[in-house]
Formats: structure tokens, C-alpha cells, sequence
């Protein structure tokens, strides 16, 4: 297949946030399409609605926006294979499951609702298969009358597929090598509800078909379906149509085993959605990534390095960077364990490497969202001057908001604990010779501090404590004479008095 042909797929269903391993499913997507000069395609599979959850799908689209990945074809952007959201694609499907009865590689089945619940009580471990649906309600064991008769009547019914007896079904998978599965393990699925909506294992195969999608990439959880999916494909298209298939290794829980989920985020305190979701239904708030004060090239790095690496140390990505070094063949096979304090290193990576440029409009909002009014004439300054010590955007409220607020609280129980009367007239002193002091810069400030404490026989290293924690509140923040460089001779004298009056 020449590279231009390349069409791969994200094809979710809207029935919630978009989780972690869902966005890195869709950055493996794109990362190959962009790679090979190929279309990045977003189907909304939405055929079972009980399960639609509304603004799903406009959830979707916006965590999409916010890593920075934009479809070539989508409900939202269109394209030569319009309707993207399968509801709206209904009346395609009927056909080619109507083929696969003629065919006798499906079946209607007209069991009710009630029978096969019955069913399940007597057998917990029920499936419709090839032994049991020897003795339930299909055309398998009815008399050609009597289905035409049910048909005619319109008695409520699906088709499912006709699963054979023991044949081995195997495909080749990008990740994995060859996976091969015993027929007899796979259950009958349905393929077309009663309703007349396509389940998803039709939708998923027509639609891969018609959209001819060259490359399909998917969660590891989506394995055990790809017997259904294959034998679909042999059936209707030919397997020399089928897509390649790449089931992606499972995102892993930090402790212990199995796939990380929500209640392992809520456990831990970390989020595991790209963005806040809330549930419609229960109101429940599920933390996003975005919202926790994570940048989306940092969030987007991090999942790429989630069970993928170039084959060097390199971690650090830009988005560019990861299409040209992507290559499937570096995906690892086992799940990833996912690591939040890693998660935090890269963006606290990102804000170091990130230009003011970029981080100012992330500041500024932060900043207005605390109530602090950034004064645009220092704002770039100190961007600057506390990136490095940001491991979220949010830190920037405490690291940068005293230069434009005078700090609420000052911490000065710890200049109490080592401080004496001479320190009292060195500080009132100092407040004085500020007052006439022209060469207002950190390098000429500290010289000149540093100088007044000699005089003053107190070494200057006791002072300098002191004075960040009047300026700044606590015992934190940048360089102190770069402190009050930014913040101007009247600000820097009026917190020393102020904090004097406190001791
Ligand atoms: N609709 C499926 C989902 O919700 C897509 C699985 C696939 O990519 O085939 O994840």
C-alpha cells in the first residue's frame, strides 16, 4: 500500500470522558497517519443508544482541541465518507447483515428478552453459541415457514452471526505477531438489533470498509472482539481488505496489576480523563488532566511515552518530533505502568522549555481565576523568572501572584525564631537607604544589601531570610534582589515597614 493511502481511525462511542488510554489511542492513530502522509478519521460509533451519554461527543471533540490534534475527516470537520456518526449511517447496515443470512453465515434469532434472561438465571455463564443456539428460537432450528411466518408478522428479532464450529481464526497484529483464536470460544453476537440498528461489531466492519481505512488501532481490551471482526471481513469484503490491525497495550495501574481506572486515580489523587467530565447522570466530577493544571504538549509527551520510546533516552517530545520518530514496531507489548510523578516531571519539563510567549495567556488565567490582576509591564519578567520552579500552571499562584499582590499572610513566626533588636535597626535602616538608592537592579541591590549588613556587623546570610519573607510571605520564590528589582523601590520599602510593625 503507498504511503498516501494510509486512513487510519478513532472510533469512539460517547458514552463518557475520554480516559488516558483512549487519548493515547488516539495519538497512536494520528502519530502514524501524520507519519505517513495519511488521514487521521473520527467516527462517532454511537448504534447503542442506551448507552449514549449526551456531550460525549462534544467532550470528545474538545480534548481532541486541547492536545492539539485535529481530524482530516470527522462529524465535525466532514469528509468524502460523511456521516462520520454511525446513528446517521442507520440505513447501511441492513443490507449487508441481510447478505450474511442469504448466505447462511447469520442467523435471525427471535428469542425475547424475557427468554434469554430466563436463560441466564439457570446458567450464569449462558452464551448464544453454537451449542446452545441448537435449542433456541432462530432460523437455525425453525422450519422455513415458520420464520417466514415470523418475519411476515414483524415478531421482534436480530440476526446474529453464525459462528463455526471449532475453525481457527487468526490474523496478524502489528504489536502482537500473530493472534490466533478456536471459533468455538466466540459467542453468536448479535449483529443487527431489533431496532434495526447495527451493534457495533457490523458498524465497526462496514464502516472500515466504506471509509477504507487501511490501519486499525485500538485498545488491547478490543482482542477477544477480533474473531467476530475477521471472520466479518471474510465474509463481506475479502480479507485482502481488511485493515492491519494494532491492538495497543493496556495502561496499567501504578500498584499491582490490571488496567488503571478511575477509582485508582480518586485512590491515589490523580486524574485519569484528559479533561473534567462530569456524568450527566450522577453529577459525579471525574478530574481532567487539562483543569489539574496539566499543558497539553506535556500531557500529550507523557502518553506517547506510555508503552512507546524512540529507542534512545530522549523523553522529552514535541509534537513534531513524535511523528517523525513514531514507528509501531517500538510499541512494547506488555501494558505500561502509569506514573503520575512522571507525569508531573514532564510538565514541569514543559514549563521550563515552554516560551513566555506561550505560558502567558495559561498565567494570565490562572492568575484572574485566583483574583490576582497581573500587571502586564513585569508579567514576561516573571514568567521568566518562575517557570522553572512550576511543576503546574497553578503553581504560578503562589510562585509569581506576590509580585503583583502584597502577600495576605506573612510567615513571621519563622523570622522570630532568630531575631533580635539590632536586626529591627538594620531593616529601618535599610528602608531609609533604599529610599535614596538609585541602581535598581538585583546584581547593584544585592551588593549594596550585602554592604549595609557588613557595616552593620551582622552577617549578611541572616538577613537575607528575613527580607524574602517580608517581601514574598514565606520562605519561597526566585533570587530576593531579583524579587524586588521586578516589584520597584515603593513596594519593596512599604513590605519591610510593614512587616517590622508585625514582629
Ligand atoms: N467503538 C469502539 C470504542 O468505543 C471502538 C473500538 C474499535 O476501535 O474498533 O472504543
Amino acid at each position: 500500500m503507498s504511503n498516501n493511502n494510509v486512513r487510519v481511525r478513532f472510533a469512539p462511542s460517547p458514552t463518557g470522558g475520554l480516559h488516558l488510554g483512549g487519548v493515547r489511542t488516539v495519538l497512536f492513530n494520528y502519530l502514524f497517519a501524520k507519519k505517513h502522509g495519511g488521514k487521521f478519521i473520527l467516527r462517532i460509533e454511537d448504534t447503542d443508544q442506551s448507552r449514549f451519554v449526551a456531550g460525549a461527543e462534544e467532550y470528545i471533540f474538545n480534548c481532541l482541541e486541547w492536545c492539539g490534534i485535529v481530524p482530516d475527516e470527522s462529524p465535525k470537520h466532514g469528509g468524502v465518507h460523511a456521516p462520520y456518526r454511525q446513528s446517521e449511517r442507520k440505513d447501511l447496515y441492513k443490507q449487508y447483515a441481510d447478505k450474511l443470512v442469504q448466505e447462511g453465515k447469520a442467523y435471525y434469532a427471535f428469542d425475547t428478552a424475557a427468554e434469554l434472561e430466563e436463560k441466564r438465571k439457570s446458567s450464569p455463564n449462558f452464551q448464544y453459541n453454537n451449542v446452545t443456539r441448537k435449542e433456541l428460537k432462530n432460523s437455525l432450528t425453525l422450519s422455513a415457514e415458520e420464520v417466514k411466518e415470523l418475519l411476515d408478522s414483524n415478531v421482534a428479532h436480530v440476526i446474529r452471526i453464525n459462528m463455526p464450529t471449532d475453525e481457527s481464526v487468526s490474523f496478524n497484529d502489528l504489536i502482537r505477531g500473530e493472534v490466533s483464536f478456536n471459533t468455538s470460544q466466540v459467542d453468536d453476537k448479535v449483529l443487527l438489533k431489533a431496532d434495526g440498528m447495527p451493534t457495533y461489531h457490523l458498524a465497526v466492519v462496514v464502516d472500515d470498509f466504506l471509509m477504507e481505512i487501511s490501519h486499525a488501532f485500538r485498545g488491547e481490551e478490543w482482542l477477544p472482539s477480533a474473531p467476530v471482526h475477521i471472520l466479518l471481513w471474510k465474509y463481506l469484503f475479502g480479507l485482502d481488505k481488511m485493515p492491519q490491525w494494532a491492538h495497543l497495550p493496556l495502561i496499567l495501574k501504578p500498584d499491582g496489576n490490571g488496567k488503571l481506572s478511575k477509582r485508582d486515580g480518586d485512590r491515589l489523587g490523580f486524574p485519569v480523563f484528559a479533561m473534567d467530565w462530569i456524568d450527566p447522570k450522577t453529577n459525579e466530577i471525574n478530574a481532567g488532566f487539562k483543569e489539574k493544571g496539566f499543558i497539553p504538549e506535556a500531557f500529550v509527551n507523557m502518553l506517547a511515552m506510555l508503552g512507546w520510546n524512540d529507542g534512545t533516552d530522549k523523553e522529552i517530545f514535541t509534537i513534531e518530533e513524535l511523528i517523525a520518530s513514531f514507528s509501531l514496531e517500538r510499541v512494547h507489548k506488555p501494558g505500561a505502568k502509569f506514573d503520575y510523578e512522571k507525569a508531573k516531571w514532564y510538565n514541569h519539563e514543559w514549563i521550563k522549555k515552554l516560551s513566555v510567549d506561550s505560558l502567558r495567556p495559561l498565567v494570565i488565567a490562572e492568575l484572574e481565576k485566583n483574583s490576582i490582576k497581573s500587571n502586564s509591564t513585569i508579567l514576561d519578567n516573571v514568567i521568566d523568572q518562575v517557570k522553572d520552579r512550576c511543576t503546574f500552571i497553578s503553581d504560578f499562584v503562589l510562585q509569581a501572584g506576590f509580585f503583583f499582590n502584597r502577600p495576605t499572610t506573612i510567615d513571621t513566626p519563622s523570622i522570630q525564631t532568630k531575631w533580635a533588636e539590632n536586626k529591627t535597626t538594620f531593616f529601618n535602616d535599610y528602608t531609609v537607604a533604599l529610599a535614596d538608592f538609585e541602581d535598581w537592579n538585583g546584581p547593584s541591590l544585592e551588593a549594596h544589601f550585602k554592604q549595609l549588613a557588613t557595616d552593620a556587623q551582622i552577617k549578611p546570610g541572616e538577613l537575607m531570610l528575613p527580607l524574602r519573607i517580608m517581601l514574598v510571605g514565606g520562605k519561597f520564590g526566585p533570587h530576593v534582589f531579583d524579587i524586588a528589582a521586578v516589584i520597584g523601590k515603593e513596594e519593596t520599602i512599604a513590605r519591610i515597614k510593614n512587616t517590622i510593625a508585625l514582629l
